[in-house]
């Protein structure tokens, strides 16, 4: 769907200009043509304002809280303004807490890391594995794979109702699907956590590249994503929510700038007086041009405005939906049927086609981007395809001899820029 590139679609042009687009990939017939980026899942271009931004910014970076010269204080309050503006983009509430982090994975080992003890959770094995498998210190109530949004507030109900003792529980849930790009039901899944004594942390990963996501509106105690996938460059991402879990646990990482006073003690070992806000998880020098990235990002979709955004992007659903409809061999996957509202997001098979070979001719060919494999959601793709529990498949992108099949399909998604 690059404007360039003639084998896609060309009639809609892109509100905000991303980098890449004029890039020239060679095909297998020798002849060449511009990239056509249809991954944005997996990594979105950045815009070109935000790395527009970051040039202008880099001759100035310094140290961040520790220096005391011109370029170092400089640094601390875009770090700081940077904190403040990614907390406005995800309405945060007064008290809450915004860490910066290296990327949605990071965010939920953090807060994995920070649950009080004996914190049950409770998470859909839908999830991609980034929510499912951080909470290796926790007792985890893996949910089955609902097939409306209803049944998955139903399920989330039932189970958090069943749970003895009742004692502090989280919920992990995804705003937007990796694989199908659906939507779900996130103000009433958080309205069900509420109801039984429940956390929620909302893995938007998914969603918030495509849909505004407000902590105080949807209700939920803790928003996680990343720089990579919301048009801002790789290494840095978020965690947002309620200050008390995160200000009474131990630091997430150790180290300066978690510390506010360390001193030897009498019998020979050290007092350590840790901060309280978020540099407490922060050790260390943060990445303050990710921070800063991550917050143009910010600035530039809120002034872009999610409505037109939307707009745009549900018309590109509906037409690769009606186009992949009309060819017969394709089926595309989706967990609460063809009404569902998705993201830029759509999986799909083609029978006939290992999907690994298939994603390989839509490269070889055509000079089109997209993936292929089990998407980092093994459980969800394995329910999705009706294969056997114990099945193989690979995280990353498939690999079969021709004529195998694999476990996989592939996935177009696309947004700003497309
Ligand atoms: N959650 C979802 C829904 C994702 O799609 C992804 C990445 O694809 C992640 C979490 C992990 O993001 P990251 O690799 O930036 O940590």
């Amino acid at each position: 769907m690059s404007v360039l590139n003639p084998a896609v679609d060309q009639t809609i042009c892109a509100p905000l200009p991303v980098l890449g687009r004029d890039v020239v990939v060679p095909l297998a017939n020798g002849g060449e043509v511009a990239y056509a980026a249809l991954d944005y899942a997996a990594s979105a271009p950045a815009l070109q304002r935000v790395w527009d931004d970051v040039a202008g910014y880099a001759p100035y970076y310094g140290s961040v809280h520790r220096g005391a010269g011109y370029l170092s204080q400089l640094s601390t309050d875009l770090f700081e303004q940077s904190r403040a503006t990614v907390a406005e983009f995800l309405g945060c509430r007064p008290g809450d807490q915004l860490v910066f982090t290296r990327s949605t994975t990071d965010s939920l080992n953090l807060l994995a890391a920070v649950l009080p003890p004996g914190t049950r959770v409770f998470v859909f094995e839908t999830e991609h594995h980034a929510a499912l498998l951080p909470w290796r210190g926790a007792e985890v109530t893996y949910l089955d794979a609902p097939r409306t949004p209803g049944e998955a507030v139903g399920t989330l109900e039932r189970a958090l109702a069943d749970r003895t003792p009742y004692g502090p529980a989280l919920v992990c849930v995804t705003g937007a699907s990796n694989v199908t790009g659906e939507l779900w039901p996130v103000r009433e899944l958080a309205a069900a956590a509420h109801a039984h004594g429940a956390r929620i942390v909302l893995d938007a990963a998914q969603l918030a590249p495509h849909r505004p996501v407000d902590i105080g509106e949807l209700d939920v105690d803790y928003v996680a994503f990343s720089g990579h996938k919301l048009y801002a460059p790789f290494g840095a991402g978020v965690l947002a929510g309620r200050a008390d879990w995160l200000r009474a646990a131990e630091p997430y990482l150790a180290g300066g700038g978690a510390s506010k006073q360390v001193a030897r003690r009498a019998d020979g070992g050290l007092d350590v007086e840790w901060h309280t806000t978020a540099a407490r998880h922060e050790a260390g020098s943060p990445n303050v041009i990710g921070a800063y990235a991550i917050a143009s990002a910010c600035r530039a979709l809120t002034e872009a405005g999610f409505g037109p955004l939307v707009a745009r992007e549900q018309a590109l659903v509906c037409r690769v939906l009606s186009a992949l409809a009309r060819i017969p061999q394709v089926k595309v996957l989706s967990l609460f049927g063809e009404r569902a509202e998705r993201v830029g997001v759509v999986s799909f098979v083609v029978d006939g086609w290992d999907s690994s070979h298939f994603a390989a001719a839509l490269s070889a060919r055509y000079g089109i981007g997209v993936r292929d494999g089990l998407f980092c959601a093994h459980p969800l793709v394995r329910t999705l395809l009706g294969a056997e529990p114990d099945s193989a498949g690979e995280c990353g992108a498939s690999e079969s001899e021709p004529g195998e099949r694999s476990l996989s399909a592939v996935r177009v998604s696309f947004g700003v820029g497309t």
